[in-house]
C-alpha cells in the first residue's frame, strides 16, 4: 500500500462510533501511515471512541465540544504544550434538532436555526482559528464534510441545508484567509450514508434508494470513497487545490430529473 501521509499529523473531529465517516477517514489516514488524533464530545462518547481509537491504532483521544471555545482553546493548547505540529484537520461535525429534519422547513424556530449554525458551521470557523497557529511551516490541509442540500433543496434536510451553504461559504472565505499561509481549506460533499446523524433525518432510507435508483453510478457512496478524497486533500497530491467543494456521491450531484431508473 502507498504511503501518502507518511510523515504527517493529522487531527480528525466527528468519531462517534464505527459508522462514522470520521471513523473511515481515520482508518484511511491510518493506512496511509498518518499519526493520527481522534476527538469526542463528551464522556458519554470518550470510552467508544478510545476503543476504537486503540483498534485502528490512532496515536491520541483528546475532548472537545466544539461549540465550547474553553474546550477549544484546551485542545489547541495541549497539543501545543506537547509540541504536536499538524499537517491535517478533518472536521466531520454536525447536528440539528431531530424535529427540524422532519417538519415543514418554515416552522423552524430561531434556537434550532442558530443551533444547527453554530454546531455544523461555525465550529469549523472556530476549529481551523484554533488550529492554524498549530500546522506546520509549510503549510497544511483543513477539510470538513458538507452534502447536495446546501444548494438544492433535500426533502427534510431542512436546516441542515442552510447550515451546509453557510459551511461551504466559511470554506471559501478560511481558503482565502488561510491561502497566504499554504494552509488549504476544503469540503467533501459525500452522498448519503448510513450513519447515526444521517439516521436522524425523516426518510433517511428514501434518500439511500433514490440513490441507487438515480446516481449516475447506479449506487450510493461508500465511506471509503469519502475517506480516500480526504487523503487526497491531506496528502501532497492535493497541494494545488483550495476552497474547494469536492463531490464523493456516486455523481448524484449532476441530476435534474430522472425518468427512467
Ligand atoms: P456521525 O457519525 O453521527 O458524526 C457526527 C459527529 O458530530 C459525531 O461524532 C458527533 O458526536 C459530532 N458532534 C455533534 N455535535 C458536536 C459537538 N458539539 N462537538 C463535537 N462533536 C460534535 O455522522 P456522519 O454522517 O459521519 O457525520 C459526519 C459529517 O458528515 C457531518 O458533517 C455530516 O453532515 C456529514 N455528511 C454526512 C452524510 C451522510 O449521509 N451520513 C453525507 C454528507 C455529509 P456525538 O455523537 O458525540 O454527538
Amino acid at each position: 500500500m502507498s504511503q501518502l501521509l507518511e510523515g504527517k499529523t493529522a487531527l480528525i473531529l466527528g468519531v462517534a462510533n464505527r459508522w462514522s465517516l470520521a471513523y473511515a477517514i481515520a482508518r484511511a489516514f491510518i493506512r496511509e501511515n498518518a499519526h493520527v488524533i481522534l476527538t469526542y464530545q463528551g464522556d458519554r462518547q470518550k470510552q467508544t471512541v478510545e476503543e476504537l481509537a486503540a483498534e485502528i491504532k490512532a496515536a491520541q483521544v483528546l475532548p472537545c465540544d466544539v461549540t465550547q471555545d474553553a474546550q477549544l482553546d484546551a485542545l489547541a493548547n495541549g497539543l501545543k504544550h506537547q509540541g504536536t505540529v499538524l499537517n491535517a484537520v478533518v472536521h466531520c461535525i454536525a447536528f440539528a434538532n431531530r424535529e427540524d429534519l422532519s417538519r415543514p422547513f418554515v416552522e423552524t424556530s430561531r434556537a434550532g436555526f442558530a443551533l444547527a449554525q453554530d454546531v455544523s458551521a461555525y465550529s469549523l470557523v472556530a476549529v481551523a482559528r484554533a488550529s492554524a497557529p498549530l500546522m506546520a511551516p509549510e503549510g497544511g490541509s483543513i477539510t470538513t464534510l458538507t452534502y447536495l442540500g446546501s444548494t438544492r433543496v433535500v426533502e427534510n434536510y431542512n436546516v441542515m441545508g442552510v447550515a451546509k451553504a453557510a459551511l461551504e461559504s466559511s470554506v471559501r472565505y478560511l481558503a482565502a484567509d488561510l491561502g497566504p499561509s499554504n494552509i488549504r481549506v476544503n469540503a467533501i460533499s459525500a452522498g448519503a450514508v448510513k450513519t447515526t446523524s444521517a439516521r436522524g433525518i425523516r426518510d433517511f432510507s428514501k434518500m439511500l434508494e433514490g440513490g441507487t435508483k438515480m446516481a449516475p453510478l447506479r449506487r450510493n457512496t461508500d465511506p471509503a470513497e469519502v475517506a480516500d478524497t480526504a487523503v487526497f486533500l491531506a496528502s501532497d497530491l492535493g497541494r494545488g487545490v483550495t476552497g474547494n467543494i469536492i463531490y464523493v456521491d456516486a455523481g448524484m450531484q449532476i441530476m435534474g430529473f430522472a425518468l427512467s431508473e
